[in-house]
């Protein structure tokens, strides 16, 4: 099956900083390691910039208008004690989450069926009104708001990043039609993604300790699935983070996942996806810092995409 790649060269100079795990070397890992692979057929797609009234979706005007009108100049402005936005910073936040917005219309107009988004900054951190964690915008959660409003009425984001997605999970706790299904490492930065028994239906996390094997990490997500399937979404948004692989710098000494396991996430992923949703898959680009990792494990993501 093809896959729509959605992307742009002004993701490049989103620059927080040569020291930053965050950069642009990443970028071009996952689009090299995709290029290469001969036997996929990726269709090429531009990034749009994300219009105002898409980011508002999720972030309140004056969020913003706060962000757009920074003016970083030789340093790069500091939003949080990770994020940072420089003189690029603003395209290539607008180009992220134009990418998925745009992919998701796409898959509502019927001229996808996959999509992978290879973005930066990503965005499952970023909050209404709080930058965070390397993300500015919140580029999965305004794209389910938009595919909403495209006429998906369910939609259902699955994240396996290392990190809980904290952002989308803000946005969707106000939301019963949009599903926030997530495995994270605990403990581990942002903290939260624990299980509560408080938490709305549409609201599921599930937990690996650090140092849990890839059978272990492969049980708790397989939990997840039966729930993505109940809730029977119309498309399905993934917040692929790859920093669950066991070479990644900030996953260091976390998780012990190799490639492989990404694609048998992604192929658990479309069985979901097949059953409720006419097979749509919309898949953006969150964490993964090896870059030797990140590309192989991006790839064997979008190898799977393709299986049909
Ligand atoms: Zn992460």
């Amino acid at each position: 099956m093809d896959v729509a790649l959605y992307t742009h060269a002004d993701m490049f100079d989103h620059r927080p900083g040569d020291w930053h795990p965050e950069r642009p070397e990443r970028l071009a890992a996952v689009i090299e390691a995709l290029e290469d692979a001969a036997d996929l057929c990726l269709i090429p797609a531009d990034a749009p910039l994300a219009e105002r009234g898409d980011l508002e979706l999720v972030h309140p005007h004056a969020y913003v208008e706060r962000i757009l009108t920074l003016s970083p100049g030789r340093d790069a402005v500091q939003l949080d004690p990770d994020t940072y936005v420089s003189a690029g910073s603003l395209l290539a936040a607008r180009r992220a989450a134009g990418a998925v917005v745009e992919a998701t219309r796409a898959t509502a107009r019927g001229e996808a069926t996959r999509s992978f988004c290879a973005v930066r900054p990503p965005g499952h951190h970023a909050e209404p009104e709080t930058a965070m964690g390397f993300c500015i915008f919140s580029n999965v959660a305004i794209a389910a708001r938009a595919a909403q409003a495209a006429g998906f009425r369910k939609v259902a984001v699955v994240d396996f990043d290392i990190h809980h997605g904290n952002g989308t999970e803000a946005v969707f706790r106000g939301h019963p039609e949009l599903m926030f299904a997530s495995i994270q490492q605990h403990p581990m930065w942002p903290g939260s993604g624990r299980p509560q028994a408080s938490d709305p239906p549409n609201i599921v996390n599930a937990v690996v300790a650090p140092g849990a094997s890839a059978a272990e990490w492969r049980k708790t997500f397989e939990r997840l699935m039966p729930k993505v399937d109940a809730f029977a979404p119309d498309l399905v948004i993934v917040s692929a983070g790859f920093d669950a692989h066991r070479r990644d710098p900030i996953g260091a000494a976390g998780q012990s996942l190799e490639a492989e396991d990404f694609a048998w996430a992604t192929r658990a992923i479309l069985e979901v996806a097949r059953a409720r949703a006419k097979g749509r898959v919309v898949s953006s680009l969150e964490g993964g810092y090896d870059l030797e990792a990140l590309g192989q494990s991006a790839l064997a993501h979008v190898r799977a995409l393709a299986e049909g």
